[in-house]
């Protein structure tokens, strides 16, 4: 998944004059569109009717033209021949031949430029960061790993991000940095694994790359992703197991995030009353994390740094099989409160668990199916798709704030 091409950048004097231009093209974009206080005001109309037009070139499957943007959003044609010309002016949009007449002159069709644009997307990891310029139809054109030894400094992200996007800058148009931790507002508030706490990251980022940043929890990134190709407005339940358990609710391509970021806590629920209870590592005991997290089910051997081999090797032991149908016991007790309150149209089982093979799904939906509850639909329940690059839901995360869900990111085809 790691190292496909390494980037590098141009040191021409044309390619010098380009950059200028592009640099310019950016900041342009940026003041029209971003929501960020560094920029003045504008008018929020106009932003809106661009966003639109921009979304029916992205999402229409019919051709769209100039007079089909009219048409559809109730504006005048030279209202929309002039969004359509900031939209081309801005980079965002080029004209692609002819659309079939339909009587009269053939229209010019409009498509999104791809490639135009970039998103930064950095995962920091306890012991690596792994960096990725992902374009605007979801494909990751450059992407590196940096191992780090010791402990994980701020300084080392930034430089990971400053070194990807070397060259890239008049192209870099949004930035999202994932971290392991509680987050908000472009803010760690506190990474236990990192050892965080109030770390303005996305400000630090921003002024790094002259690009707006965010910063998100790295199992909300991950229901991101999940829900990436979401446009159907579903909400989806997504529960990572690893050395921890969370989960995160998606509603279309959004985040329920709730009062405080922290809807989806649940690994330090009490789901276990009676019987055997093992201690957890938050000093209590009965947690689902002490029953479900991959550490639980697979012992101290299991860590987040391994990979689906070795992570199923140690589910293949007849101890290990023993700790999941508990651990599935309870995590499908967890599953049938938080589905009966949410109504979700599925619940994706991600992080490590996919490696835990079909037998450890099967064992949870017999639990899960075990005791119906009236009044309720069952809720199928399957595995994350590790196809899914995981760099989608951090990049449509790090658009949000400029360009709103007006471009889907959905998985490059
Ligand atoms: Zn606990």
């Amino acid at each position: 998944m790691q190292a496909q091409a390494s980037a590098t950048a141009g040191t021409t004097e044309e390619t010098m004059t380009v950059s200028t231009a592009g640099l310019q093209r950016k900041s342009d974009l940026l003041r029209r569109f971003a929501r960020n206080a560094q920029f003045e005001a504008q008018t929020g109309i106009r932003r809106e009717h661009l966003l639109k037009a921009l979304g029916l070139i992205a999402r229409e499957p019919a051709p769209v033209t100039r007079a089909v943007i009219a048409r559809l959003t109730g504006l005048t044609s030279a209202t929309a021949s002039s969004l359509v010309a900031e939209l081309i002016a801005l980079g965002l949009v080029v004209e692609t031949g002819r659309a079939e007449s339909t009587g009269g002159k053939r229209a010019t069709r409009l498509e999104i430029a791809r490639d135009a644009y970039l998103v930064v997307v950095a995962v920091v990891r306890t012991r690596a960061i792994d960096t990725a310029l992902v374009d605007l139809a979801g494909r990751t054109v450059a992407s590196r790993r940096l191992d780090v030894a010791g402990g994980m400094e701020v300084a080392t992200v930034v430089d990971a991000i400053r070194a990807l996007t070397e060259g890239f800058e008049p192209q870099v148009l949004a930035a999202c940095v994932q971290v392991p931790g509680v987050t908000a507002g472009g803010v760690v508030v506190e990474s236990v694994q990192l050892g965080w706490r109030g770390v303005p990251l996305a400000g630090i980022v921003e002024e790094a790359i002259g690009a707006p940043a965010s910063v998100v929890n790295d199992v909300d990134a991950e229901a991101l992703t999940e829900a990436v190709d979401a446009d159907d407005g579903a909400i989806r339940l997504v529960v990572h197991l690893g050395e921890g358990v969370g989960a995160a609710i998606t509603n279309g391509g959004t985040l329920m995030s709730g009062a405080t970021g922290r809807a989806g806590e649940i690994g330090h629920v009490r789901v276990i009353y009676e019987g055997e209870r093992t201690r957890c590592r938050c000093g209590l005991s009965g947690c689902l994390e002490s029953a479900t997290s991959m550490s639980a089910m697979l012992g101290d051997a299991y860590t987040d740094e391994l990979d689906d081999h070795d992570t199923s090797l140690l589910a293949s032991t007849a101890e290990a099989r023993e700790r999941m149908g508990f651990g599935a016991r309870a995590l499908a007790r967890a599953l049938r409160i938080s589905s009966a309150l949410l109504d979700p149209e599925e619940i994706v089982i991600a992080g490590a668990a996919p490696a835990l093979g079909p037998h450890f799904l099967g064992t949870l939906r017999d639990e899960y199916e075990m005791y119906p509850a009236k009044g309720t639909t069952p809720v199928p329940i399957r595995y994350g798709r590790p196809e899914l690059s995981e760099y989608l839901g951090p990049a449509r995360f790090a658009l949000a704030p400029v360009l709103g869900d007006a471009l889907p990111l959905t998985p490059a085809r």
